[in-house]
């Protein structure tokens, strides 16, 4: 007698089973091409940490997206985000924020999220990783930090 290795199947996962409810589409594949990437922070605070919807309690790292479809919205955890394939989102924007440092994943987000300026990511990109900068670029690169930093860090 052969024993077949047990596949869990992607359909049964409690993301995706949640996701399809939400969804027009039944189907996980078609499914998930409705949902759009809709924001992104870091919860420092117990009370503002979420659940995402596969029932993982609490997350810290969450995104939120939007069905484009019907309208509907969804928190997702770190922990899910990758069944998702987002353009323009990769975990390296939270390896940043737990650590409240600046990296290119979280510069192209902010630019994405309109957080910061054409000017202010080319400028950003050209310095965050630089050991040196004059008085007047780490002006610049403090208050910009500064900024994106408050709005993805709750
Ligand atoms: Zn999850």
């Amino acid at each position: 007698m052969t024993h077949e290795p047990k596949m869990v199947r992607e359909e049964d996962h409690p993301l995706v089973k949640a996701v399809v409810s939400l969804s027009c589409n039944k189907e996980w594949a078609a499914a998930k091409n409705e949902w759009v990437y809709k924001s992104t922070w870091f919860a420092t605070r117990r009370e503002d940490m979420e659940r995402c919807a596969c029932g993982h309690y609490p997350i810290k790292e969450i995104i939120t997206v939007a069905n484009k479809v019907n309208g509907n919205e969804a928190v997702i955890g770190n922990c899910c985000i990758q069944r998702f394939n987002f353009i323009g989102f990769d975990s390296k924007v939270f390896e940043g924020l737990s650590k409240q440092r600046i990296n290119e994943s979280i510069i192209l987000l902010a630019h994405k999220d309109r957080i910061i300026s054409d000017w202010e990511i080319g400028f950003m990109l050209d310095v965050y990783r630089k050991k040196r900068m004059s008085p007047r670029q780490y002006e610049y690169y403090a208050n910009i930090s500064k900024k994106i930093l408050e709005q993805y860090i709750k």
